[in-house]
């Protein structure tokens, strides 16, 4: 093993990136580790190798969550962080003596959630994935809500179902419409979802707490941002058109939220800050900021046919964003209410202005009125076999880092 080898043959895990994740292998249980080229660098082999002495005094690592790990602040995660990218740029006698101790290969590990979730919230961030569903589903009023342009609308998700990568998802049922009857009333079925659809979003991982009763200022936000994952909100349309009114999404959603297994650091995400649109209503005090910011993300969206048929449905990117990260966590706290560390904060659907940036098939497809072609096959929603692939890039003239795969097939 040499730093070349490390730092070849994947432009995702540089070293500009170094994201965090929680894996295991056939001889090893499930403990922290750090992604570079196509290899895995073992964060609890290095505890006990005293790498950490004077840094870390316990070994968080050695551990199936990075919660521990987070709760130790952002002062420490700068200096783990610099540690290794100095261990992994140069040839070191330690690196020499104990490489083959603490670096695996990627693909003889499994991945699983990289924390422990508390809680999952999500947003509905997107103008114009916000304004895509007003149109189809209140064609006769104003595609936004009044309310829409004065607050980051959320609602509280589900966190016992959230998955990682190579997670199958089963197919849900649940209560659909048949028929709209001539006097008005609904035939209403039990039955699979027809209309099982994905929304491409990233999940912002909450890495510091807020006393119950206070609340977060936008400019203290990105203090409460351990990292970032690409996360896919899997959604049953039919099962939420039926349940949707007037509560919001309940079974139509709760049966599987997916995310990325790395967490991509905050520090290697600043790199990648771009400004964001500005807003045309003037908000609140308490959610106007000095410097309105977005990561410049691009995020494909594919789809892999049993039949093997691969095609990319969709390429969208997060700097569309009309809520920032910072006013969704003002927005949170401002009547008191605590955020946990491994908290997770879904973006919502992020859709571009063009058909081919927007983030679910419902728009994609126009609710099913339009087909897409995968390969030689066509889609309106997605099929038992498919396999749904989330991928995101960020690159400048310097650098380039990535968040890898998140890949989830449909089963019967
Ligand atoms: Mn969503």
């Amino acid at each position: 093993m040499t730093i070349q080898e490390l730092n070849q043959n994947n432009d995702h895990f540089t070293i500009h990136n170094l994201p965090y994740g929680v894996f295991s292998t056939p001889t090893k249980s499930a403990r922290a580790g750090v992604a570079i080229g196509n290899y895995i660098v073992d964060l609890a082999k290095l505890f006990e190798l005293n790498f950490f002495d004077g840094i870390i005094a316990t070994n968080v690592f050695a551990q199936d969550a990075l919660n521990d790990f987070i709760a130790l602040g952002k002062h420490t995660h700068l200096i783990v962080r610099q540690k290794l990218q100095t261990l992994l740029k140069e040839e070191s006698p330690f690196f020499q003596e104990y490489a083959s101790n603490f670096i695996y290969k990627q693909c003889e590990a499994k991945m699983h959630l990289p924390v422990r979730i508390g809680d999952y919230t999500d947003f509905y961030s997107s103008e114009e994935h916000a304004s895509n569903v007003g149109k189809m589903f209140r064609p006769n009023a104003a595609p936004l809500m009044p309310n829409w342009k004065h607050m980051p609308i959320a609602y509280h998700g589900r966190s016992s179902s959230i998955i990682t990568t190579n997670t199958n998802i089963k197919r849900p049922n649940g209560q659909i419409i048949k028929s709209i009857l001539e006097d008005g009333t609904h035939e209403i079925i039990y039955s699979a979802s027809k209309t099982l659809d994905i929304e491409i979003e990233l999940g912002f991982i909450i890495g510091k707490e807020n006393q119950l009763g206070t609340s977060i200022n936008t400019g203290d936000a990105t203090d409460y941002i351990f990292g970032v994952v690409l996360l896919n909100d899997f959604s049953a349309r039919d099962i939420q058109r039926w349940e949707y009114q007037p509560l919001g999404p309940f079974l139509g959603k709760n049966f599987a939220t997916s995310i990325s297994p790395w967490i991509i650091p905050y520090e290697a995400l600043k790199e990648f800050l771009v400004d964001a649109p500005t807003q045309s209503t003037e908000v609140l005090p308490y959610l106007q900021e000095q410097n309105r910011k977005n990561f410049d993300i691009e995020i494909t969206f594919e789809i892999e046919t049993k039949e093997k048929q691969k095609g990319i449905a969709a390429v969208t990117n997060s700097k569309y964003l009309y809520w920032t990260a910072e006013q969704q966590i003002a927005h949170h706290t401002v009547n008191g209410c605590n955020l946990r560390i491994g908290d997770i904060f879904g973006t919502g659907t992020i859709s571009g202005k063009e058909k081919n940036s927007f983030g679910s098939l419902l728009e994609l497809t126009w609710n099913g009125k339009e087909k897409i072609k995968i390969g030689n096959e066509e889609r309106t929603f997605l099929q038992d076999g498919d396999t749904v692939i989330l991928s995101a890039v960020c690159k400048n003239e310097k650098i380039k880092i990535g968040f890898g795969e998140l890949r989830n097939m449909i089963m019967e």
